[in-house]
C-alpha cells in the first residue's frame, strides 16, 4: 500500500460512462453527485485533484466517422461532449463547497477558461480542483491521453483511473469467474497483453515520463479517499 503522505497532487480520470449511470446515455445527476462526493472527500485530506472526464456517454469519434462522418468533425464533437460532462462535475462539487475550474483544450471563453499551464498550476495551489475539459485539444487522440498529458504537465503522483472493477485483471472479470487482478504490472506489459487499462499512446506516455497509473473501482463508496490512505485493493501499473 502506498503511504498517504505521498500523494498531494493526483488526477483522476474517469469515462463519460461512469457518469451516465443504469442510462444507456447521458447524465445521470445522482451518479454524477455520488462521484463529486468521491472527489471532495479526497479534497477534504488537502490533496490536490486534478480530473478528465471523458465523452463517450454523449459522442465518441469512432461512432461518429463508422456512421459516414468525417473523422475530425466527429472527433471535435466527442471533444465537445467532456466540456458538458465536465461542466456537470463542477456544479455538483460547487453544490457541495468545493471550489473548482474547468480549463478548455479548446477556447470557449465564455463558457470555462482556456488553458494557461502556470494559471492551473497556481489553481490547484489555491486548492481548486481543476476540471480539464475538451480532451487534448486534437482529434485522433482520446481522454486518456489527455489524462496523461494533463498529469505530466501538472507533475501529479500518479493517475487514478476510476473503473467498474478493482483494478487490472488477466481477463475480463466481469466475464471470468477466474480472472486474476494484478497487485503491480508493468507499462510494457499492459500494452503486450493488451490488457485494456487505457489506450497505448496514453500508456507510453505515462511509461515515458514515469508516472504511475492507479486502477481501481470507483463503484465503491469511500474507495478513492480509501487508496490515498493506504487502504483498498487496485493496480499499480508502472
Ligand atoms: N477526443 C479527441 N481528442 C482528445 C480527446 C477526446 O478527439 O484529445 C474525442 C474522441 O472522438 C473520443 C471522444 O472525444 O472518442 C470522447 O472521449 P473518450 O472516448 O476518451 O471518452 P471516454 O471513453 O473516456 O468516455
Amino acid at each position: 500500500a502506498e503511504p498517504r503522505a505521498k500523494f498531494t497532487r493526483v488526477l483522476l480520470k474517469i469515462s463519460g460512462e461512469a457518469l451516465m449511470g443504469d442510462q444507456g446515455f447521458g447524465l445521470h445527476p445522482p451518479t454524477v453527485e455520488r462521484i463529486a462526493g468521491e472527489v471532495k472527500s479526497v479534497h477534504d485530506l488537502g490533496v490536490e485533484i486534478c480530473m478528465v472526464i471523458g465523452g463517450g456517454n454523449v459522442f465518441r469519434g469512432l461512432q461518429g466517422s463508422a456512421q459516414g462522418m468525417e473523422r475530425t468533425t466527429a472527433d471535435y464533437m466527442g471533444m465537445l461532449a467532456t466540456v458538458m460532462n465536465a461542466l456537470a462535475m463542477q456544479s455538483s462539487l460547487e453544490r457541495m463547497g468545493v471550489n473548482t475550474r474547468v480549463i478548455s483544450a479548446i477556447r470557449m471563453d465564455e463558457v470555462c477558461e482556456p488553458y494557461i499551464r502556470r494559471r492551473a498550476v497556481r489553481h490547484l495551489e489555491k486548492k481548486r480542483v481543476c476540471i480539464f475539459a475538451a480532451g487534448t485539444g486534437n482529434p485522433y487522440f482520446t481522454t486518456d491521453t489527455a489524462a496523461t498529458l494533463r498529469a505530466n504537465e501538472m507533475r501529479c503522483q500518479a493517475i487514478f483511473k476510476g473503473t467498474k472493477v478493482d483494478g487490472v485483471y488477466d481477463k475480463d472479470p466481469v466475464k471470468h469467474a477466474d480472472a486474476k487482478r494484478y497487485d503491480t504490472v508493468t507499462y510494457d506489459e499492459v500494452l503486450q497483453k493488451h490488457l485494456g487499462v487505457m489506450d497505448a499512446s496514453a500508456i507510453a506516455l505515462a511509461r515515458d515520463n514515469d508516472v504511475p497509473i492507479i486502477v481501481f473501482s470507483l463503484d465503491e463508496t469511500g474507495g478513492f479517499r480509501g487508496i490515498l490512505n493506504g487502504e483498498g485493493t487496485y493496480t499499480r501499473v508502472h
